[in-house]
């Protein structure tokens, strides 16, 4: 079944003197568990639409919908969003980072502790619970944000660019983190990159976005539907 859609979707900024027509109009439906990447060129839309998914960009026109329910004003509970940019709190230890949200849910401490100890060992960070985010590499450091985003036990995880930033050999890495992730949570994973390599690798279907005017134009299928048993 559909997960999340986009319909009729637009997102235009207004400046002063000139409007930007950054997105759409789009409808995109990601069905229940698959993995979906968006790939396109830089400005295209792609994290305005990531934006708007997730209810962190309001649309100026369209409808977007989570398990049937709009969203609309804050990110719903299911959804998990990963950014390029390392969203770590620098002052807290690794361990306090995986925790903050729970904590902040009010959830009991015995529950924290058995999901931050969970999510650290399944991103293989069990040795740095007590390193600071910024005596880890770029690529643990994106592990402890998708740690962060894990322990919520999401149901949908957005992820944009998460590897924009790291080196080939760390992207390849983590490409396969990723794919071990989205197969043992069950989760629906969408996306985006500007690699086309590391979408064909990953995905089940592929959103291609052109540029202008920020729609998505064509939706492949790659040659292998992922079986996640
Ligand atoms: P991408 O993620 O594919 O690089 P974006 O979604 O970031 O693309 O941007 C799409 C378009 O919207 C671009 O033309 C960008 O310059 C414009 N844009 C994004 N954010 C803003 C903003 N806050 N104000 C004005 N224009 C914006
Ligand atoms: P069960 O379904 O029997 O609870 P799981 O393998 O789902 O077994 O969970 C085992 C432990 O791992 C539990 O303590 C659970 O809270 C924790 N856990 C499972 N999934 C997550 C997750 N995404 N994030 C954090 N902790 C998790």
């Amino acid at each position: 079944g559909i997960h999340a859609e986009l319909k009729g979707v637009m997102r235009v900024y207004s400046g002063t003197d000139h409007q930007v027509h950054a997105l759409g109009p789009v409808d995109l439906a990601l069905e229940q568990g698959e993995f979906f990447s968006v790939v396109g060129p830089s400005g295209c839309g792609k994290s305005t639409l990531l934006e708007v998914l997730c209810g962190l960009a309001e649309p100026t026109a369209g409808s977007v919908s989570f398990e049937g329910k709009a969203v609309q004003g804050e990110v719903p509970d299911g959804i998990g969003v990963v950014f390029q940019e390392d969203a770590s709190f620098p002052w807290l230890t690794v361990w306090d980072n995986v925790a903050f949200g729970l904590r902040r849910a009010g959830l009991p401490a015995g529950e924290v502790r058995q999901r931050v100890d969970y999510a650290l060992a399944f991103m293989g960070l069990a040795d740095f619970s007590k390193a600071y985010p910024a005596q880890l590499s770029g690529g643990m450091r994106q592990r402890v944000c998708i740690a962060r985003t894990l322990v919520m036990k999401p149901r949908l995880i957005l992820l944009d660019e998460p590897f924009g930033a790291l080196d080939q050999q760390t992207r390849l890495l983590m490409g396969d983190e990723l794919l071990r992730l989205w197969r043992e949570t069950g989760a629906t994973v969408l996306l985006i990159t500007h690699a086309l390599d590391e979408a064909t690798m990953l995905s089940d279907r592929i959103g291609v976005m052109s540029a202008r005017p920020g729609r998505v134009i064509e939706i492949v299928e790659t040659r292998w539907p992922r079986n996640r048993d």
